[in-house]
């Protein structure tokens, strides 16, 4: 019995596809245009600088200060750089390095379909269990159900807000349903994935950072990949109360003990002439634009309220699965999706499929023409 009973990620599979047939690739999220000149530029002058042994195995001094920083002054939650960050390698590190961390043999973990599908593996590797529920036809949590699942031996419920794949973002009451949830529970923690923070387009962000009844028992999660636009880089973060992070740097030290040191000390540099603040309204300006490109299309769109993936409902054009649908859309219209299925551990199947607008004009206007048939 292999220890990991999945196949490959759907985005290598659609990735691979969309090159194979030549194919536009809205499907796995990632930006196709350039980033910012002034990073490069810092890339390109540090790299000749004796910036390439190790670094501390929790993060560069100067990074893991300005993150602290970004967290106070986005959320005005006061942390301690040294205790409660962790710098690692993108999110996805971070995320299975918690869950080997804090989740034992025997626990359960709760997942909310669709999910982004790094959260199983690591459980599943831990001996735990995930227990996959789903939320409600909007996205949004179902807390009712929530509250059934959880018993004592739930100790873990793995949040992600802004969400991947819906964009649907957390409301004021599902953050007071979670802080109830934990009062009736004392060994639940919290994974927060917040790796979207910054893209949020009709409300501001609301972080697990800022309530106070959440953040001694969560771990928040987030991305320098999606911030900056250098998902290739792999640099992310957590945030965690200092007991919780002790275990999590435990095993981070095993199993890279640290991260890529010219990445670390160029986003310190550039941590001090960004501003996240444009980001959000940078996307809601591609969002805006890739939903007015394709609305005389037959698909019919989700709402989205952050990250960069529109959900896209194509129930009008066909009755195929949405694998047979992406599938026939790669190879014969020559624009590559994601098959929601795949984020639902039931493979459910709504007929929707979904696009990243994380894309220069060009492409999503050559895209869009391609939609419309
Ligand atoms: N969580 C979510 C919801 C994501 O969408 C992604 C990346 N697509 C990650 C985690 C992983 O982030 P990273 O690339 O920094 O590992
Ligand atoms: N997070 C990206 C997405 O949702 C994919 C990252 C990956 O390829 N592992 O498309």
């Amino acid at each position: 019995m292999p220890k990991l009973d999945s196949g490959t990620s759907i985005f290598t599979v659609m990735s691979k596809m969309a090159a194979t047939h030549n194919a536009i690739n809205l499907s796995q999220g990632f930006p196709n245009f350039p980033v910012d000149d002034r990073l490069t530029d810092i890339v390109s002058r540090i790299v000749k600088t004796n910036v390439h042994q190790y670094m501390p195995s929790a993060g560069h001094v100067p990074l893991l200060e300005k993150i602290a920083g970004l967290v106070a002054e986005n959320y005005g939650r006061i942390t301690s750089p040294e205790e409660e960050i962790l710098v690692t390698a993108g999110a996805t590190q971070a995320i299975f390095t918690a869950i080997q961390a804090l989740v034992e043999a025997g626990d359960e973990v709760l997942i909310l379909d669709p999910a982004y599908d790094c959260y199983d593996a690591p459980v599943v590797l831990c001996g735990a269990r995930p227990i996959h529920l789903s939320l409600n036809d909007d996205f949004s949590p179902d807390w009712d159900a929530i509250g059934r699942a959880v018993n004592s031996k739930t100790r873990m419920i793995i949040t992600n807000n802004p969400h991947n794949p819906s964009g649907k973002t957390w409301r004021e009451a599902d953050f007071a349903a979670l802080e109830d949830l934990l009062d009736k529970h004392p060994q639940l923690l919290v994974l927060s994935d917040e790796v979207y923070e910054f893209i949020a387009f009709e409300r501001a962000h609301i972080s697990v950072n800022q309530r106070e009844r959440l953040r001694s028992r969560s771990v928040i999660m987030s991305s320098f990949g999606k911030s900056f636009h250098i998902t290739g880089w792999k640099i992310g973060y957590v945030v965690a109360p200092a007991d919780l992070m002790l275990d999590i740097k435990k095993v981070h030290q095993y199993l890279v003990f640290c991260v890529n040191s010219v990445a670390q000390a160029a986003i310190s540099e550039y941590l001090d002439i960004v501003d996240l603040a444009d980001l959000g309204t940078f996307y809601r300006t591609k969002r805006d634009r890739f939903r007015n490109l394709v609305k005389d299309t037959r698909f019919t769109l989700l709402p989205c309220e952050g990250s960069y993936f529109q959900v896209a409902s194509y129930a009008e054009i066909s009755d195929e699965s949405d694998l047979d649908f992406t599938r026939k859309l790669v190879t014969q219209y020559g624009v590559a999706a994601i098959p929601l299925s795949v984020f639902h551990q039931s493979k459910k199947d709504d007929k929707l499929i979904r696009f990243c607008f994380a894309k220069d004009d060009d492409t999503l206007v050559k895209a869009a023409e391609r939609l419309q048939f």
